[in-house]
């Protein structure tokens, strides 16, 4: 038996016209996930192109102020187009190319995967077209100029709720019409077998890098590893490493947005149930009857009602906490970091700062948390400035 599921979770719960294309990708992927020219040719990219390995920088005045436990940032933002999609995204373009795919289409939120997979394809000389709810477009428009100055084809979705979701839907409908010649780059660790599983092995290099930082400036391993969690892949690219270190506590973050007793929020995990979406069963947000719920959150990058299901599985086995931070906890982590540390973070990777500067305050001054700071700000300060002049702050 293939191992496609994680726990009960996983499997590919898919269109039959998509069993075609995803046993190609499979067995493309099998073929080349150890294969020498590939992962130099990867590696090549990731360190001239990308720009790794990335710091993990120690946040003096953060700690400082906490007085609690050494926090580290791992540094997801000095990446090319600014977060840890480029990963992911090199690795199946990289795939995509050996597969003889005549062109990327791939779902994005609030952009910066949309950005990344047109990116790769200017990189690379492919055609590439982007799905992105109607919603997302309008709210962001920065992302949506970068991708089509890039070269990229912008399809406004405006089925469903008009977000994400509708626009991985359409996604995968478009691809049952030329599966031949399309390669679909999904942007996070969710979506049928084998996405998961390569999504998270493209990512690995997060944890793997940051084992080896820590290791070497302290010595020893941290105490404690934190990241947000939308669909989970920056979460899992850092978990990786750590996985079988059982005495490194993981705590992924889910968006908690205005609390889950309002139902405004995207905690899959936490205020979620059994279900079947994208191709995968997972714990997501819908209602009794199966239909997918609207989901909020001030950070477009976690507004998700699923999760991968890894996470799923992790949350089962007890191996990682998932926790949750709201809007305000986010806003106030984003602005602290940003006075004390002169880093602007994204407001995905605040919910992540936001719980480790919690924990370490109960922790001692000897003991160390590294947080995934999966990408920078600069998207996101219009919605800060928006929800500031609403809170009279
Ligand atoms: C997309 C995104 C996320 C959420 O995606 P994951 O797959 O959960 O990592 C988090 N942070 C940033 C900066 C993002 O762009």
């Amino acid at each position: 038996m293939k191992k496609s599921h994680y726990g009960i979770y996983g499997g590919q719960y898919i269109a039959e016209s998509l069993m075609m294309p995803i046993l190609e990708l499979e067995e493309a992927y099998d073929k080349y996930k150890n294969d020498k020219n590939f992962l130099e040719e990867l590696d090549y990219y990731m360190k001239n192109y990308v720009g790794r390995e990335t710091p993990l920088t120690f946040a003096k005045r953060l700690t400082d102020f906490l007085s609690g436990a050494k926090i580290y940032l791992k540094r997801e933002d000095l990446n090319h187009t600014g977060a840890h999609k480029i990963n992911n995204v090199l690795g199946q373009v990289l795939l995509a190319k050996r597969m003889n795919k005549k062109k990327l289409i791939a779902e994005t939120g609030a952009g910066m995967h949309g950005v990344a997979v047109a990116t790769a394809a200017a990189l690379f000389n492919i055609e590439c077209e982007i799905f992105m709810g109607e919603i997302d477009v309008k709210r962001q428009k920065a992302n949506v100029d970068r991708m089509k100055i890039l070269g990229a084809k912008i399809h406004s979705v405006s089925e469903g709720t008009k977000t994400l979701k509708d626009a991985m839907n359409e996604a995968m409908r478009f691809w049952t019409n030329d599966p031949k010649n399309i390669f679909y780059v999904i942007g996070t660790a969710a979506g049928p077998y084998p996405y998961p599983m390569m999504v998270q092995d493209f990512q690995s290099i997060i944890g793997k890098e940051a084992k080896k930082q820590i290791l070497s400036i302290e010595k020893k391993l941290p105490n404690l590893c934190v990241a947000c969690v939308g669909g989970g892949s920056n979460a899992i690219g850092l978990f990786d490493a750590f996985l079988g270190d059982m005495d490194v506590k993981l705590i992924g973050v889910e968006a908690g947005g205005k609390g889950i007793k309002t139902g405004e929020h995207a905690a899959s995990i936490n205020g979620g149930r059994l279900g079947v979406l994208h191709g995968a069963k997972t714990m997501l947000l819908e209602t009794f009857d199966g239909q997918i719920l609207d989901t909020y959150s001030i950070s477009a990058g976690l507004d998700y009602p699923g999760v991968g299901p890894v996470h799923c599985y992790l949350n089962d086995t007890k191996r990682v906490k998932y926790e949750i931070c709201d809007d305000a906890g986010a806003i106030m982590a984003f602005d602290i970091l940003s006075k004390l540390e002169g880093i602007i973070p994204a407001l995905e990777s605040s919910h992540a700062v936001f719980v480790a500067m919690e924990k370490a305050k109960s922790m001692k001054k000897d003991e160390i948390i590294i947080v995934n700071l999966s990408g920078r700000g600069d998207k996101d300060l219009e919605t800060i400035l928006k929800y500031k002049s609403e809170h009279n702050e």
